[in-house]
């Protein structure tokens, strides 16, 4: 039988830097398995610039929480045995563990060296502002912790396109390189934001070096084995070169497994260039569809303003279904982060409703969605809701989808599954006032009552001798209605 697959990713930005996560992951096991979490995506599990980093701040990919390194044995979340432990427990557990793999750039150098740059504007990286000129920039890595092991390889700035501060004259801005073979990545293979956006931050890795390319493939095929991982999220993918991209993991998945999963975040919400990144990658890996939180993120500030019927407009799910990672909200969309656009509560369950009871795209929960975050940045907890919502997605969410988007206050859609003795699915959102729709659920129901599983609506609903039935939903809610229990 058909099983739906649900990824979960199991982190947010405030988590403590207790060096537990992997292990309340491991314990968590069971619960995720219960729920029909299938996939598990983890924050990078690399050595970054210091304990509390929370990973892209990345100094060794070959220090998986192992080596005395800036200043600490263990990352934010614990150690490298911890790490392969929890994989391991959770495969025991049938999910499939996947790493968020951050490859765009290098943090917390061990020296500095001097070489040739020139400044650029950063709002266009193609404008040169100064004459070339020496600086100090921290670009030598050798892992005085590490000595060597797994991996001998050192980092010089040559293996870098640009930096972001000389130590000489003690000041900040985008310094590219100079030398031969340098420049940013071809304008064609990364973002075009800021002229071209190869550079993001820290040291930026140079795509076109070939000991670069091999370091990062010796890099994965150590990784891989060592660790029982089943896939990549790839961080920051539009300021990487494309082309090594997509060759990268056509070769992982050669040597490995074809089934090994690979996302990534392209994080542009516009419709045409998210297609063309798909056809230079080859569809090798599919892309977090950043455009459908934008939508989620307006329907959730304008209210009854929103035409629930545009919500998939433009997004991946709807152009490129088999492609499309949906999700609510991360790690970068919540509260005090860099591309904050949080989605509003009240919206949130409805959200959620719309990834994880549809047909099309692989739906990502968010760790501070189910669990709530703590602190100064605090946001609330969907866990009553989510649960239900997870439940229906792994029991009930099957077979033939059919809209009924009746007006722009209110959507609705139904899931008939093949089995005839399964029950129907059927949805009601209103963003707006209570309101209902009239959806077929199927002759073989008529005479049967249904009731609303995320239990918003009190009432239940008895299918019509034809088949028919009309399904209410409060105002600004959302139910989901089948067979009552
Ligand atoms: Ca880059």
């Amino acid at each position: 039988m058909e099983k739906n697959e649900t990824l979960i990713q199991y982190f947010e930005w405030y988590l403590p830097n207790d060096g537990q996560h992997w292990n309340r992951l491991a314990g968590d096991a069971p619960h995720l398995a219960e729920l029909g979490i299938t996939q598990v995506w983890v924050p990078p599990a690399f050595k970054a610039t210091n304990s509390n980093d929370v990973g892209y701040g990345i100094y060794d990919l070959f220090d998986l929480g192992e080596f005395d390194q800036k200043g600490t044995v263990r990352t934010k979340y614990g150690t490298k045995d911890e790490y392969v432990q929890a994989i391991r427990i959770l495969k025991d557990h049938g999910i499939a563990t996947i790493a968020d793999v951050v490859l765009n750039h290098k943090a917390a150098a061990d020296g500095l060296e001097s070489f040739e740059v020139v400044e650029v504007d950063p709002e266009d990286r193609t404008k040169e502002l100064t004459d070339p000129f020496r600086i100090k920039g921290w670009t030598h890595f050798y892992f005085p912790g590490r000595q060597g092991r797994y991996n001998d390889f050192q980092w010089h700035w040559y293996h870098f396109t640009g930096t972001d501060f000389d130590a000489k004259r003690n000041q900040n801005g985008i310094y590219q390189i100079v030398g031969d073979n340098k420049g940013w990545s071809d304008d064609s293979l990364v973002d075009n934001e800021n002229g071209n956006y190869d550079y993001l931050m820290y040291a930026d890795l140079d795509f076109k070096h070939p000991e670069v390319v091999q370091n990062l493939y010796d890099w994965a095929n150590w990784f891989i084995p060592t660790t029982g991982i089943s896939g990549f999220h790839l961080d920051a993918i539009k300021h990487i070169d494309s082309f090594f991209m997509k060759n990268f993991i056509r070769d992982i998945k050669a040597n490995f497994s074809e089934d090994f999963y690979v996302f990534g975040e392209f994080w542009n919400p516009d419709e045409e260039t998210n297609t063309n990144y798909l056809e230079d990658t080859d569809h090798r890996f599919d892309l977090v569809d950043v455009r459908l939180h934008y939508n989620f993120h307006e329907a959730g500030e304008k209210g009854a303003d929103f035409d629930l019927t545009t919500i998939f407009d433009g997004s991946l799910v709807k152009n490129h279904p088999d492609s499309a990672v949906t999700f609510v909200e991360n790690h970068d969309t919540q509260k005090g982060q860099a591309l904050e656009s949080v989605v509003a509560d009240w919206f949130k369950p409805l959200a959620y409703g719309m990834i994880l009871l549809r047909k099309n795209g692989k739906p990502c929960v968010f760790y501070g969605d189910y669990y709530g975050v703590q602190g100064y940045h605090a946001q609330a907890s969907f866990q009553e809701d989510l649960d239900k919502l997870l439940l229906l997605r792994k029991y009930l969410a099957y077979g033939e989808e059919k809209d009924y988007f009746a007006n722009a206050n209110t959507i609705g859609w139904t899931r008939i599954p093949d089995e005839l003795d399964r029950s129907p699915l059927a949805v009601v959102i209103s963003n707006k006032d209570d309101s209902a729709i009239s959806m077929y659920v199927g002759t073989q129901w008529q005479g049967h009552v249904f009731a609303d599983q995320l239990e918003h609506h009190p009432d239940t609903v008895t299918v019509q001798e034809d088949g028919w039935a009309t399904f209410p939903v409060l105002g600004r809610s959302i139910s989901a209605w089948t067979l009552q229990q």
